[in-house]
């Protein structure tokens, strides 16, 4: 599933490559009425919030995509190739063409209807508007396991499974932790190691949280080798076993040892330890 970083990537292309005159075309046929809308307008803005993209077109309408699980954004050079059939929304510039398909929402807002989407989000670290004391109250106001609220959007917006295993593991925290356990210097380093992670992989276009070797580009680190404990067996900080659970639906990698230690401690098979 696409993670924040990638639409804040996205954002800061299409606001660079879709200058001019907007060609919007849907040439699947499901967002026809939207991309005519817009057709021959001009961008305004385009803003990420967590996994939300918008376009702000001139005249006040805002084209709202949310990816979901399967949806795509691919990027041309003009001229761009023939769409291909299944692309709901072709948005074409100056400098770039962008093809969407299989979102899980492509539709047309108006400013109103863009605030409401964006009141029921949590604070996106990557915006400079975030607002860290807000993600502090939602966290306090739950009981349920810290790994589980970093996946609400509404608790923190943009963070995806890759994101919450591998900041839950960079700050050594146990993802059972109740999360209003969690203290506030704990949260304070959570903020911005996450934050921190995200800027990189928006520069990056990826989630590379290792080193790489002496001699090797962080960009071609195998995508199986960037990880420190999502989908790995041993944790590439210290070596230790890395588990796996099923939590809300979603499975959770952590540490071991690195996140087991004290008050905290984890059994492989997922949940807490008993003692
Ligand atoms: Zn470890």
């Amino acid at each position: 599933m696409p993670e924040g970083h990638l639409l804040h990537r996205a954002a800061r292309d299409h606001a660079a490559g879709l200058t001019g005159p907007l060609e919007a075309s849907s040439p699947q046929g499901r967002f026809t009425a939207g991309a005519e809308a817009v057709d021959g307008l001009r961008l305004v803005h385009v803003e990420a919030y967590g996994k939300h993209l918008f376009h702000h077109v001139e005249g006040g309408a805002v084209v709202h995509v949310h990816l979901g699980m399967r949806g795509v954004l691919i990027e041309h050079p003009p001229p761009a190739p023939p769409p291909r059939p299944q692309v709901r929304l072709r948005l074409g510039g100056e400098r770039l063409v962008v093809d969407l398909i299989a979102p899980q929402r492509c539709e047309l807002l108006d400013e109103a209807g863009r605030d409401a989407l964006v009141a029921g989000l949590g604070p996106d670290p990557l915006r400079d508007d975030a607002d860290p004391e807000l993600a502090w109250e939602r966290l306090q106001a739950t009981g349920r396991p810290l790994a589980a609220a970093l996946l609400d959007q509404s608790v923190v917006a943009g963070p995806g499974n890759v994101f919450r295993a591998e900041v839950l593991h960079a700050c050594h925290l146990d993802p059972f932790l109740p999360a209003r356990e969690l203290d506030r210097p704990a949260f304070d380093r959570l903020w911005q190691t996450l934050g921190d992670m995200m800027r990189q992989a928006v520069e990056d276009g990826r989630i590379i949280t290792v080193a790489p070797p002496s001699g090797v580009a962080r960009t071609d680190l195998p995508q199986d080798e960037a990880r420190v404990v999502y989908k790995q067996q041993r944790c590439r900080h210290c070596g230790g076993a890395v588990a796996a659970a099923e939590l809300d639906g979603r499975t959770l990698h952590w540490c071991t040892a690195c996140q087991g230690a004290g008050d905290g401690a984890v059994s492989p098979g997922g949940g807490r330890a008993t003692s």
